[in-house]
């Protein structure tokens, strides 16, 4: 009996990554996912190279950008059989003080594959059986994706839609985005999408060019540029297109100390700066500029399930595009696909794919 299924585990910073089997058999309230991707995180080399701690002690299988098609169902989470799903990167208890009040972000009791429990870079995970995002694969098919594509809407789009969503971007705005990477590329496209008119910043002309294809109307290359002279380029945008020199709503997705602090230059009266990329690292800001500039900084953490569906929706919809952002590798070459993103030689999101 049970579902033979495996998991690359990490042991230890560093360690290569070890293939172990062990049973998917879901329990009550449980479903088996059985993996059709599972996009490579800036925070799972954080885990794997940097120290960072994981929740759960190791050996653990890091990985939470998961899709995938349930494979088994425990008791009470029957519906879900069979169902083509997106895993959301943080699945809170539904069921606390925090949950019910709306505030599932921050549920204690929430838990995230590769951190909390055995995460995605599996041919199964098993989750609880609330909280996904089913997965219309008729809709899929007419977008050219594939589910394994979608799987990078687990953190890589949801963390930027909540990000947009929470900071309040409506049309007319002027979004500024530092970082155009795994997650600030989105962070692009979804504030466009919001009707910002949008400026992305970046060292790398690559990732700039692709972004501006994909909803950057300008991008600066910061490596050419100190903060004084891309804070006028973007006041010289503003004017140029009649946009406001105030209330710029800006994103920082690099998760680099040099893009928070390029980030916090681009403050201007009632700006929201909204932290979005992570790092151990530490910068030195004047924080009373946000008093002076009547500004304010806000911080975020996941996405609450019940915005999937529409985070979703504008990939199936086609007012994101993913595909040309995403690679997909084989599961089992994990050990190098984790160092080529590491020294970027993998620029897309990689998606590990179980064979
Ligand atoms: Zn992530
Ligand atoms: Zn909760």
């Amino acid at each position: 009996m049970g579902i033979a299924a495996h998991r690359w585990v990490m042991t230890a910073p560093n360690a290569p990554l070890v293939r172990e089997a062990f049973d998917a058999t879901p329990g009550p309230g449980e479903v088996a996912v059985a993996v059709a991707g599972c996009g490579v995180c800036h925070t799972d080399l954080g885990y794997y190279y940097d120290g960072v701690r994981t929740n759960q002690p190791l050996p653990l299988a890091l990985g939470h950008e998961v899709s995938g098609r349930v494979a088994a169902a425990g008791a009470g989470a029957e519906s879900w059989l069979g169902k083509a799903v997106i895993v959301p990167a943080v699945l809170p208890c539904g069921e606390c003080d925090l949950c019910k009040r709306g505030f599932s972000t921050i549920c204690r009791k929430q838990k995230m594959p590769g951190n909390d429990i055995q995460g995605g870079f599996a041919s199964h995970i098993v989750v609880p059986g609330r909280g996904l995002c089913a997965v219309d694969e008729a809709r899929l098919a007419r977008a050219g994706l594939t589910l394994a594509d979608v799987s990078i809407v687990a953190d890589a789009l949801t963390t930027p839609y909540q990000a947009v969503r929470r900071a309040g971007i409506a049309p007319g705005s002027l979004a500024v985005v530092v970082g155009a990477g795994g997650v600030g590329g989105y962070c692009v496209q979804i504030a466009h999408a919001f009707g910002a008119r949008v400026v992305a910043i970046d060292v790398d002309d690559a990732k700039l060019a692709a972004v501006g294809q994909h909803g950057a109307a300008l991008t600066l290359n910061s490596r050419n540029l100190d903060g004084k002279a891309i804070k006028s380029a973007v006041v010289e945008f503003a004017k140029a297109n009649g946009l406001r020199t105030t209330e710029w709503f800006i994103f920082e997705c690099s998760g680099t100390a040099a893009g928070q602090l390029t980030a916090y230059g681009l403050l201007v009266h009632g700006a929201t700066l909204s932290v979005v990329g992570f790092t151990m690292d530490k910068v030195e800001v004047r924080l009373s500029n946000l008093m002076a500039f009547d500004a304010r900084a806000i911080g975020n953490w996941g996405c609450p399930p019940e915005y999937y569906p529409a985070a979703l929706d504008l990939v199936l919809d086609g007012k994101v595009a993913i595909k040309p952002f995403v690679e997909p590798h084989p599961l089992d070459e994990i050990n190098r696909v984790f160092a080529a993103v590491h020294h970027r030689e993998i620029k897309k999101r990689a998606v590990l794919v179980p064979a």
